[in-house]
């Protein structure tokens, strides 16, 4: 860790480490009355407040130190968006111990890889889950329990599993008389795994100093803009990238909570943003396009519901057109990966943006967006000179601030800095008044006759056609330009289009050299554990593809 030089003149305030248990202390003791409501796995809704959230909490982080798990030791969770969870959250991180969230869309031996990796010495588990646990319990080789999050009616009569433990038997066992240890903020608290999409997954390994500053920054009007009047449900879950730092920056918002579970289908979806009466909420694109769905279909409204964030891959325009416009819901357009906690920049419009027609506004807010105070971002080329930000010269996107890596948990993959810099592999524009837009990851562009084409705006486009529901853009081999844009297309029930007539779609609308050359219709798309499309699978699938030569 860095260290630097102290002024012969200090400040004289109080000196507070920046503490994750600081958080729901301070969510008790100012909100304690606001509720967080939670769809159980079990099937109903669960209903208490932060103080109980607390209380319960501090229970389990005496029962931790009952299991002998040490300061800085890893405690991981396989568990949907829940109140259980949440307790873990505090639980965990507040007593010095590490929070480890698993992926369980991973494939078991990937979970039973990372388990191992990280060296979890407990690992929590909802009900849904426990055929995975049966599977990989025996080749955890760290672990010393496993707990069912769930009441002693719930546990199995015979299991497979060494040690298991019941959740609420440890809770009732254990007492609230505890105080949060007081320890350095830089102290390790939580740990995220990135999801794969390239390569093996890594580890991310957050402060409780970063995670709190991130908390503050995401919380901003410029950023997800969480205040007591809102009714939160983070669709993200809990275990890609901490539901985005929700659980925490809803709480020092002092909103309501309102977790989904298991339940992410659009009629459920929606009958619970009505019935908890949810203003705000955040997801990834692909989630959201069964309740956009539902609610079109059934011609539904929402009462209270008016902004949500989305982000984690490129909101298609048409999905932002469809919430602004028909759904009536603001949408925030963010940018952020897992190493960086994840939030970097959210597009929401400036003053001088207000005058502007509509169609000019939605072109901002389609970019990625601005900074959050706490980042800094810059662009450059392959020899690392950083280039203009005139929101058309496209460059390497590199970052840094107080939430960004500094480098992998284990040290996993050496120095990843580039002078102070993290070089994130994604490739974009910054335009003069500081909006990113990501053209691509750097590795799914698509090299065309030595030039880029980015596949993002290619999607965009193809998305905007009634008759497409999904589309993904990929190179293919191409024995003259090395590679040229492939189509791949999931068509919306009920509606029919020809490659010809898709094609002839992008006539004006992009550079002729950037259509694609060919369109592929396809059943599915295949999807990774957080909801992003797999390129790499579909490259895979298409690599002998023959696109048709002229
Ligand atoms: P992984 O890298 O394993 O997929 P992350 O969830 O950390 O896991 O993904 C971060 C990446 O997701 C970013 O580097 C970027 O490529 C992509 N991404 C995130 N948000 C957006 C967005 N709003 N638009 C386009 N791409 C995005």
């Amino acid at each position: 860790m860095t260290s630097y030089p102290m002024s012969p003149l200090m400040g004289q305030m109080m000196s507070q480490p920046l503490l994750i248990s600081s958080i729901i202390e301070f969510a008790a003791r100012h909100y304690g009355g606001t509720e967080i409501v939670s769809r159980r796995v079990e099937g109903d809704l669960h209903r208490y407040t932060y103080r109980d959230c607390h209380q319960r909490s501090r229970r389990m982080a005496h029962a931790l130190g009952g299991l002998g798990v040490a300061m800085g030791e890893r405690v991981a969770t396989l568990a949907w968006n829940g109140y259980r969870h949440m307790e873990l959250y505090y639980a965990v991180s507040g007593s010095g111990l590490v929070l480890h969230t698993l992926n369980p869309r991973l494939h078991p031996e990937q979970i039973a890889y990372i388990v191992n990796h990280a060296e979890d010495q407990v690992l929590f588990f909802d009900l849904t889950f426990l055929p995975i646990i049966e599977a990989i319990s025996a080749h955890c080789k760290t672990v010393k329990a496993f707990v069912l999050m769930a009441d002693r009616e719930r546990m199995p009569q015979e299991t497979k599993i060494a040690k298991l433990l019941c959740y609420e038997d440890l809770i009732a066992s254990s007492s609230d008389d505890y105080a949060w240890p007081v320890f350095d903020e830089n102290s390790a608290a939580s740990l995220c795994y990135t999801s794969g999409t390239t390569g093996n997954p890594k580890g991310a390994l957050y402060s409780h100093r970063s995670t709190v500053l991130h908390a503050y920054g995401s919380a901003m009007p410029n950023a997800l803009n969480v205040s007591s009047r809102d009714t939160v449900l983070p669709v993200v879950p809990m275990f890609h990238v901490n539901a985005w730092g929700l659980p925490y920056s809803v709480l020092l918002s002092g909103a309501k909570m309102v977790y989904p579970g298991a339940a992410l289908d659009g009629k459920s979806l929606y009958e619970l943003f009505e019935s908890e009466r949810v203003t705000f909420s955040a997801g990834v694109p692909t989630v959201w396009l069964g309740l956009v769905n539902h609610a079109l279909q059934n011609d539904l409204k929402f009462s209270t519901f008016r902004r949500t964030v989305i982000g984690g891959s490129a909101c298609p325009p048409a999905m932002m057109d469809t919430f602004i416009d028909k759904l009536g819901v603001e949408v925030i357009h963010a940018w952020g990966m897992t190493e960086m906690s994840p939030l970097g920049t959210a597009g929401v419009l400036q003053s001088k943006h207000l005058d502007l027609p509509v169609e000019a506004q939605r072109k901002v807010l389609q970019k990625q967006g601005h900074c959050v105070y706490g980042v800094d971002m810059k662009i450059v080329d392959d020899a690392g000179v950083e280039l203009e930000w005139d929101g058309s010269t496209y460059g390497h996107l590199l970052v840094k601030g107080p939430w960004v890596i500094s480098g992998y948990y284990k040290n996993e993959g050496g120095d990843v800095l580039q002078d102070g810099w993290f070089p994130t592999g994604d490739v974009a524009t910054i335009d003069p008044d500081g909006y990113m837009q990501i053209t691509d990851r750097s590795k799914d562009v698509i090299k065309s006759g030595g030039e880029w084409i980015g596949t993002i705006d290619i999607e965009s486009i193809a998305m905007a056609h009634p008759a497409v529901l999904q589309a993904a853009c990929i190179g293919v081999a191409h024995p003259k330009w090395a590679e040229r844009p492939l189509l791949l297309v999931v068509r919306r029930p009920g509606h029919e289009v020809a490659a010809a007539a898709l094609l002839d779609f992008f006539e004006g609308k992009i550079a002729k050299w950037w259509t694609p050359d060919d369109v592929v219709f396809i059943e599915a798309l295949p999807l990774g554990g957080t909801g992003k499309i797999q390129k790499n699978k579909l490259r895979e699938q298409f690599k002998d593809y023959k696109l048709p030569t002229v």
